[in-house]
This record gives structure tokens, sequence and C-alpha cells, in this order.
């Protein structure tokens, strides 16, 4: 069958397996001798696999590729067929359309593929996300059944990686409106509906207001507030992402030095940069400009970066890091701990916050491991001299644990959420009246 494989080219030459041809035929051969059979196709997509080859190199992105075919190969007989279909994507077909069967399959699956592989004596974990569709419900040929999938995947990676989701008839609906969002981001960002939130940030010791976040909001005419995890991604898809950029860093710069000015101290406004803002824009000579024209001083900027951007050993990335460096702007990690955190990018890029993922923080007081990392990550930061911040504070008792383990700054709903410009200036300065009628009664 192997040779008969390679000589029709139904083989995929990296990893041995049949190709999306070969599935094409069998899965429409199959539905055409017998209609009335139930079918599952199951869509795996490795999560971060770019990451994954451009930290690890091709090579051993190559080897992780026919490790994963070789585990899912191992699952027969409980699945028909596996293939790989292109890059970091395999199918698997099961001769079974019952969903609870199905579901608890696919759940084994993805805890088999997480094991640990061994490269060179690296211990490496691996996870992926799955789309399923069933024929007849979903598709009635390989090529419906497979875009079906498809969507079904997008929502799985949408709802946190290394999970699964079934293919439902909505999701159709959730694709058109990503297409109309896209349609409209940019007459909205013409139309200045786009706005700037900002979220204090405390200090742990004082209780004191040190800076603030911006955050995006989108105030749509009629479908009221979008919120930024549905359309960051639209932007970032579509490009307009870089000007969207360019415009809210003139407005953050501008907003903190009215803040200055108006006697709210020296507060620090941390903006959130997009991994695409670093590829395609100019974003140092935007930063130079915005601070230039407002007069804020670069110590009160921050940018907020994420792993994935690091980790990009690109000459473009380089420099853009040593051109930011060079303003005197601040520099934090975003959602530290989630991507491939590397001691060595801290150490070459001379970071200056780290900020605490709000999913260990959350944990920190009900898993033992969450509060490990908690802490560990405090230690990291501290030994690098650095400030670090926890995100998604919502309780005292998770404020004082931090405040324990000697974190520096917080943020979240225990203080507030994220308020307009004006509401923001209201919320600080109702706190430096109150600690001041405070402190005159003590
Ligand atoms: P992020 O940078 O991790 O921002 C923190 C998110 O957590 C914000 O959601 C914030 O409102 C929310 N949050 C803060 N405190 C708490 C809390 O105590 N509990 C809970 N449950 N949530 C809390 P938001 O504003 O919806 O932003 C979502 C994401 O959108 C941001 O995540 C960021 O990745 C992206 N984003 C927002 N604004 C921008 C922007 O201007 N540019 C770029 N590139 N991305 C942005
Ligand atoms: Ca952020
Ligand atoms: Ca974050």
């Amino acid at each position: 069958m192997a040779e008969e494989l390679r000589e029709s080219s139904f083989q995929d030459e990296l990893t041995g397996l049949p190709n999306r041809r070969y599935l094409l035929e069998h899965v429409n051969q199959a539905i055409s001798d017998d209609s009335g059979r139930h079918l599952t196709l199951v869509y795996f997509d490795v999560d971060n696999f770019k990451t994954i080859n451009d930290s690890l190199g091709h090579v051993t992105g190559d080897a992780i590729l026919r490790c994963l075919a070789q585990r899912l190969e191992a699952l027969k007989p409980s699945v028909d067929k596996v293939a790989r279909i292109s890059g970091d994507e395999f199918l698997v077909l099961v001769d079974d359309g019952d969903p609870s069967r199905i579901a608890q399959l696919v759940k084994r699956i993805l805890q088999f593929i997480q094991k640990p592989l061994v490269f060179d004596g690296y211990n490496l974990s691996v996870s992926v996300s799955a789309g399923i569709a069933r024929y007849p419900s979903h598709g009635h040929d390989f090529t419906s059944l497979l875009k079906a999938a498809d969507t079904a995947l997008t929502q799985a990676k949408q709802n946190g990686r290394n999970t699964w989701a079934f293919y439902e008839a909505t999701m159709g609906v959730r694709e058109l409106r990503f297409l109309h969002i896209q349609s409209e981001l940019r007459q909205a960002f013409e139309r200045n509906e786009l706005q700037v939130f900002y979220q204090p940030q405390v200090d742990l010791v004082t209780e004191e207001v040190v800076g603030a976040e911006a955050l995006l909001r989108w105030n749509h005419p009629t479908h009221g507030q979008i919120p930024p995890y549905e359309f960051i991604a639209v932007a970032e898809a579509s490009g307009l992402i870089v000007p969207i950029g360019n415009w809210l860093v003139k407005e953050v710069c501008t907003q903190a030095m009215a803040w200055n000015e108006a006697g709210l101290g020296n507060l620090s406004v941390a903006m959130n940069c997009s991994a695409v803002q670093f590829r395609q824009g100019n974003l140092v000579q935007q930063v130079r400009w915005a601070l230039y024209e407002s007069g804020l001083d670069p110590r009160l900027l921050e940018l907020e970066l994420t792993e994935s951007i690091l980790i990009e050993h690109s000459e473009h990335v380089i420099a853009t890091m040593h051109g930011l460096k060079a303003l005197g702007v601040g520099m934090s990690i975003d959602d530290f701990g989630t991507g491939y955190s590397s001691m060595s990018y801290l150490k070459r890029f001379a970071v200056d916050k780290l900020k605490i993922d709000q999913s260990f923080v959350r944990g920190m007081l009900t898993s033992p491991q969450d509060e490990a990392i908690v802490r560990a990550i405090i230690t990291l930061g501290h030994s690098f001299g650095m400030t670090v911040i926890a995100e998604g504070v919502e309780e005292i008792s998770i404020r004082d644990a931090l405040a324990t383990h000697g974190c520096n700054h917080a943020q979240g709903y225990l203080y507030s959420e994220a308020l307009s410009a004006t509401a923001f200036q209201v919320f600080v300065q109702d706190r430096i009246e109150s600690s001041f009628r405070s402190q005159r009664w003590v």
C-alpha cells in the first residue's frame, strides 16, 4: 500500500502519512458507496507551531511533526484514517458519528499528544487544538466537511488552545460577523468610534495609583460595545492595527501629559503593542514623534510587549527594541509565563517590568502550582532588577498574598475596571483626597 501511495502522489513526504488528496477521494468514495453511514472528520492544528519552529529550528520542527504523525497513527484502530494536509495540520477520520464517543476520543487524543517528547535531551510538550465536523449533519462531501471542521477549529483556538470544538451552524454567523467587523472597523476608526479606556495600577505598599494601562474600546452605534478580543484580531489580520496603534500612542502621550499637568503625580501609562506593529510599522519614529509633540517624559510611557514578539529574533524586532530603549521609554512583558518565557531575552532586551498573567494570579490561592509560578516570577523579576505587576486581581485575599510575596504593583477589578479618561482622573483624585483625609486624622 505504501508503494501504491507514493506512486499516485497520495502520500505526504515528511511524515509518510496519506495527504489531503488521498483523504478527499477516500471520504467521497465512502459517502457515495453508502450515503447512510456516519463519519467524523477531526481537524488538528499544532498550537503555536510557528513559535516552536522559529525558536527551535526547522529540523526540530520537522521531527516534532513526524512524532505527532506517529502518535496519531498509533491510535488505529480507534481511528480509521490519519492524514497530514499541510504544515502543522492533520486530519483524522473516524467511522462513527456519535458525538459523546467522539468527544471522549478527541479528549484522549489531546492528552496523548501532550505527553512530553524528548529531543537532544530536552523534554518538550506540544499541544494541539481540534475542530470536529460530522457527516451527514455538517457537510455532504469532503470539502464541505473540511470547511466545517476548519470553522470549528478556529473556534477551539479562540476558546484557548489545547481544546476542541464541534461545528455548530451558528459558527457561520460568527464568521460573517468577523467579515462584517473588518469592513466596518476602518470607517469606525475614521469616525472616531474607537476610544481609549484606562485601568488603574496600584502600588501594593503605598496603595497609591502609580499608573494606568490603556485599553481600546469600540463603541459601535448599533452593535454596542465590541470587546477588544473581537476587533483586535480583525485589526491585526487587516493591518489596520498599525494606523490604530499610531493614533493610540499620540492619544496616550497627550493624556498622560494632561494628567501630569493636572497634578495627578507622575503617572505612567502603558500601551499594548501588537506583533504586527513590530513587524510592519515604524514604531520607533511614531513613539518619538508622540513624545515630542506631547512633551511627555519618556519614562512615563510604557510599552507592553508579548513574549511572542521577543522570541522572534528578526533583525527588525531587535532594531526596534534598541530604538525604543534609546528613546528612554519603559518596556514590560505582558501575560508573562504563558508563552515561551526565555531568560535570554530578558537579559538581552533589558526589559523593565514583568506582568504576571491573570490565570496564575487568579489560581494562586487554590493551586499550589499557580502560587509557585507567581512566586517564581516575582523572584525572577526582582533578581533582574525589574518591577513586577500582577493583573486580574479581583480579591483582597489575593492582593494580600501578592503583597506578602513582595509583588510591587497590582491591577484588577478589586481596584477598578478600565475607565474613561475623565472617570480615571476622578478615581485618582478621590484616592488622593481620601488618603489625605485619613492621614490628617491619624
Ligand atoms: P490584556 O493586555 O491582557 O489586558 C487585560 C485585560 O484584562 C483587559 O481586557 C482588562 O479589562 C481585563 N481585566 C483587568 N482586570 C481584570 C480583572 O480583575 N478580572 C478580569 N476578569 N479581567 C480583568 P480588555 O480591555 O477586554 O482587553 C483584552 C485584550 O485586548 C488585552 O489583554 C490586549 O491583549 C488587547 N488589547 C486591548 N487594547 C489593546 C490595544 O490598544 N492594542 C493592542 N494591540 N491590543 C489591545
Ligand atoms: Ca496588556
Ligand atoms: Ca495581560
